[in-house]
């Protein structure tokens, strides 16, 4: 990554706080970083550190300070409340947290735990000594996971992973020095920091950052006419889209030929609804690019920037990646069967970071990474089914999959959004449970349920049926469905 730098010192890198910074700022900041950070020693030998900073060049700069002085980067969410981020500084035995001023108040009350020594992060980074020699497969980061199925785990990656995960998107995605990404994503998290981020200065790119996500602002920034790539979660499409339909007509009008002008435009981290996909079409000609991954491994599976874009599909495998889907034995599946998918490649992470047993279970016995996500593969896409923990429902011996059911529900006219999620029942096993968004508060559920009928087989038919205003959702924008099935009487 640092050595790649070099070869575009006077390009722009990073876009902040109305400020350009070119790669040779970012190499030099980080190496003073890093010589701060270092102490007088040779090498960080893989100690954690862990940080608190907004999107932004600081971000960036301590983050590869972090890995040129040896050690492992913890990244920090900016939305996490004090308890979450002290399980991730604890949890990762983090020797020292640099964090943003604005963040000062919030962290106090645990300036005083042991063995973590907290530094305000502006204040880092005037040092010069000469750096340690990284080798790949040394750990470089700890990314914690969403937190969607559970207690959020620590994914290790070495400095091989994340080059292989990177490398193999930037190919697939066609990325160049002349791109120019949007960033609206939280940079604690997979999608922002490799997808967008770091593919963005693998390539000699700039990425620019928006402090925060706003529909206001972001679109604002599409209007300047510099950006070309742009990636969310379905959730910021969908509020996009809300925020676009209020407008103007004219406004509409520019902003949708600035919108056609973009080189790239993806979409990830949950399932991308059908409806989202082709609304989007409608105002700026572009077919998301759906793809699929997780913290463990980066990307695995993406619909191509040349080529086909299925929607409701993710994909083939890309380069450098292998994907199977197995059945329970983790045997092959046939075509068109439901399997859980299974990954190897250098792109998949070492370990869970303390974790030895959670490590051991995540892999076959032949090293195959289990996803614990269930999909088909027909007609040479892959399609993803759901988690097998929450949204594969087993009911009267069917396996059901949620999203397909979420995809139904989404086509009625009233339905603005909708979570299926399996019920315990003592006769069926499970029983469907669908919690609904509508229009004007209520829908009519015997007409719903007859409208249903139409397009489900009988054992799909949800049995029970909430109404909500907001699905609970996680700080990526993810439905927390074990949160959901509590709220369901
Ligand atoms: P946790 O592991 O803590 O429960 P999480 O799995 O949500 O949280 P991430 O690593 O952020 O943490 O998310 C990876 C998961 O996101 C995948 O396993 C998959 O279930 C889901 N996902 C990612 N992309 C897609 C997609 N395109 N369609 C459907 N699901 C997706
Ligand atoms: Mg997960």
């Amino acid at each position: 990554m640092i050595e790649r730098a070099r070869r575009y010192s006077d390009r722009s890198a990073i876009s902040s706080d109305n400020q350009t910074y070119t790669y040779a700022e970012l190499e030099r900041k980080s190496a003073e970083i890093a010589a701060d950070l270092l102490e007088g020693m040779d090498d960080l030998e893989e100690e954690r550190v862990a940080f608190l900073v907004p999107p932004g060049f600081l971000y960036v700069a301590i983050q590869w300070g972090i890995w040129r002085a040896g050690g492992i980067a913890v990244p920090l969410c900016t939305k996490h409340p004090l308890p979450s981020l002290q399980y991730v500084i604890e949890d990762t035995g983090a020797r020292s947290v640099l964090y943003a001023p604005a963040y000062q108040e919030l962290l106090r009350p645990i300036f005083d735990l042991p063995d973590t020594d907290f530094r305000p992060a502006h204040q880092v980074g005037s040092g010069k000594v000469r750096l340690p020699d990284i080798t790949p497969d040394r750990r470089a980061m700890i990314l914690y996971t969403s937190g969607t199925t559970g207690k959020p785990k620590g994914v290790v990656t070495t400095h091989r992973n994340i080059e292989a995960q990177i490398s193999s998107l930037v190919t697939a995605w066609e990325w160049t020095p002349e791109d120019r990404i949007l960033n609206v994503l939280p940079l604690h998290h997979v999608h922002g920091i490799v997808n967008a981020l770091c593919c963005a200065l693998w390539s000699g790119a700039c990425c620019e950052f928006l402090p925060r996500f706003g529909e206001a602002a972001t679109f604002d920034r599409f209007r300047s006419g510099a950006i070309t790539v742009f990636m969310a979660v379905p959730t910021i499409y969908y509020k996009l889209l809300a925020y676009y339909d209020g407008l103007p007509e004219a406004e509409q009008k520019a902003l949708s030929d600035r919108l056609r002008a973009f080189r790239l435009m993806v979409s990830g981290s949950a399932a991308l609804p059908v409806s989202v996909l082709e609304r989007w079409k409608a105002i700026s000609d572009h077919t998301l690019l759906e793809r699929y991954g997780m913290t463990e491994m980066g990307m695995a599976i993406s619909n191509p920037y040349r080529g086909e874009r299925r929607p409701g599909h993710i994909g083939q495998a890309l380069e450098g990646v292998s994907v199977r889907l197995v059945d329970e034995e983790n045997e092959p599946v046939a075509d068109g069967e439901a399997g859980e998918i299974q990954v190897r490649g250098a792109n998949v992470f070492l370990e869970y970071w303390d974790r030895p047993d959670a490590t051991a279970d995540a892999f076959t016995r032949d090293g195959w990474f289990r996803t614990g996500d269930v999909a088909t593969l027909a007609d040479g896409a892959y399609r993803i089914l759901g988690r097998h923990s929450v949204d594969i429902i087993k009911s009267g011996g069917y396996k059901i999959s949620a999203l397909e059911i979420e995809e139904v529900l989404r086509q009625h006219p009233a339905i603005r959004d909708c979570g299926v999620v399996g019920l315990p029942d003592e006769e069926w096993g499970e029983i469907i449970g669908a919690c609904l968004i509508v229009d004007d508060g209520q829908v009519d559920l015997t007409a719903l349920e007859g409208w249903l009928r139409d397009r489900l087989p009988a054992y799909k038919l949800p049995r029970k049926y909430l109404f909500t205003k907001e699905l609970p959702r996680n700080v990526m924008g993810k439905v927390t469905k074990q949160e959901l099935k509590k709220q369901f009487p």
